[in-house]
């Protein structure tokens, strides 16, 4: 039966994020959003957090995604890695998401890489997270110019010449690629076979022939780099293939991804509810500064059914993402759940973060306002990792017994 109770080490982590959030996370997110530009990979905050072993401990708390129940006591922990990532989710975008993504770390790399990775693999590129001289990053390219929701249409070519892989292609959008140590990238051996011809590779920064052509510039979340890249005959040797060879027997190379996906979208959809929470709690404490001790609130009943929504939005939003949690960690399957809080939260999030606006009146609408940020960074989160419209689809299907794979 599904727990919602915070254990005490639920409490000790949502407090050192606290203290992170409140310290670090929060004003550089506003600094970097009013530069709109990324944090630099060498500033002091990353530093200290390689310092500390903030990036080893997110990488093994990578590891443990692996899904491999040999060890009793390692599973116990496993059970717990949803669950926890969520509150991890909620409790950072709370702070800033934009820097919760810039925060030295596998990213997106580490569920592929934890789930479907050789042993070889996981030890050659998660150990570079244990350097405590200086932070490090991985990334994760699958979408491209031409095919971001329906990804079975990439066009990045994998061809095996000898014992290497040759790639050429496109990709968009890749988070911290500019600085990442190594990307997981996805291309295809042909694009006629859809998905089971695609392949995925582990591609340090340093191979010939790759290189970043672009940064985007975001309405939100500046604080991490959003990157195009580009493969130019990017020679990868063939013990980088993700997983080695029989991983991709039938339709294993896509599965991955979308495993690693629905692993990761209570996650974005527990962040989302993280930003609505932010601007929730600065809009109660504007109220009560600013009215409820010097003056009568205007459009009282509004006002207060509107934050009363908001309120009602953030807990049924969470109990969506716990709820979607909690089946990963039991071993439920919980495609429709991971969608349903996806396609939810942010949904919900933008609305609120709407509402808060409204009550802020004329504070909400000025440029530079905290709540005007949020409302900009919150937008990303109905796209990311499948639109809000994609995962309606994918829950209607499974409501009415068709194929997933179709969409
Ligand atoms: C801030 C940010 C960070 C990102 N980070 C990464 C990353 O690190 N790595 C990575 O690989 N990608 C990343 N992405 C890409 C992201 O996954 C894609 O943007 C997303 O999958 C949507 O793809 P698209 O932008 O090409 O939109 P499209 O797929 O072209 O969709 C455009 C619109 O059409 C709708 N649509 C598409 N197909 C259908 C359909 N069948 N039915 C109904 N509506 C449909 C969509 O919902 C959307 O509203 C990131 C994106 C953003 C914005």
């Amino acid at each position: 039966m599904i727990d919602l109770t915070l254990t005490e080490e639920d409490k000790n982590l949502i407090n050192m994020i606290r203290v992170m959030g409140e310290n670090f996370m929060r004003p550089l997110g506003i600094e970097y959003d009013r530069k709109g530009q990324a944090i630099p990979p060498d500033h002091p905050f990353f530093m200290m957090l390689a310092r500390t072993g903030y990036q080893e401990r997110v990488a093994s708390l990578g590891r443990e995604l692996e899904g491999d129940k040999a060890d009793a006591e390692r599973g116990k922990r496993e059970r717990m890695t949803a669950r926890r990532a969520v509150i991890i989710g909620e409790e950072t975008a709370y702070w800033d998401r934009g820097v919760a993504v810039a925060l030295p770390g596998p990213g997106l790399a580490g569920p592929p890489l934890s789930i479907i990775g050789t042993k070889e693999q996981k030890e050659r590129f998660l150990s570079i997270f244990k350097d405590r001289e200086k932070p490090h990053w991985g990334a994760f390219a699958m979408t491209e110019p031409g095919a971001g929701s329906d990804v079975a249409r990439i066009k990045t070519r994998c061809v095996k010449k000898g014992d290497r892989w040759i790639l050429n292609g496109e990709k968009a959008f890749c988070s911290n690629a500019d600085r990442a140590d190594f990307i997981v990238v996805w291309a295809t051996i042909d694009p006629k076979l859809g998905r089971s011809g695609h392949r995925a590779f582990i591609v340090p920064r340093e191979t010939p022939g790759f290189k970043v052509s672009k940064v985007e510039k975001k309405m939100g979340l500046s604080a991490y780099a959003s990157c195009s890249v580009v493969f130019e005959d990017c020679q990868v040797p063939e013990e980088n293939l993700l997983g080695g060879e029989k991983a991709y027997e039938g339709k294993a190379g896509f599965k991955t991804a979308m495993q690693s996906f629905n692993a990761t979208r209570p996650t974005i959809a527990a962040m989302a509810i993280g930003i609505a929470r932010s601007a929730y709690d600065y809009t109660i404490k504007f109220i009560k500064e600013n009215y409820m001790l010097s003056r009568p609130i205007p459009r009282y009943h509004k006002i207060k059914d509107d934050i009363a929504r908001v309120k009602r939005y953030i807990e049924v939003g969470r109990l969506l993402c716990y709820k979607a949690a909690w089946m990963a960690d039991v071993g439920i399957p919980n495609v429709v759940e991971a969608s349903q809080a996806k396609a939810f939260c942010p949904m919900v999030a933008q609305e609120s973060i709407s509402l808060c606006l409204d009550i802020l009146g004329d504070a909400g609408i000025q440029n530079d306002h905290y709540v005007e940020k949020l409302y900009r960074d919150v937008k990303a989160l109905d796209i990311v990792e499948g639109t809000g419209q994609i995962q309606r689809i994918i829950i209607g299907r499974r409501l009415f017994g068709l194929p997933s794979e179709e969409v």
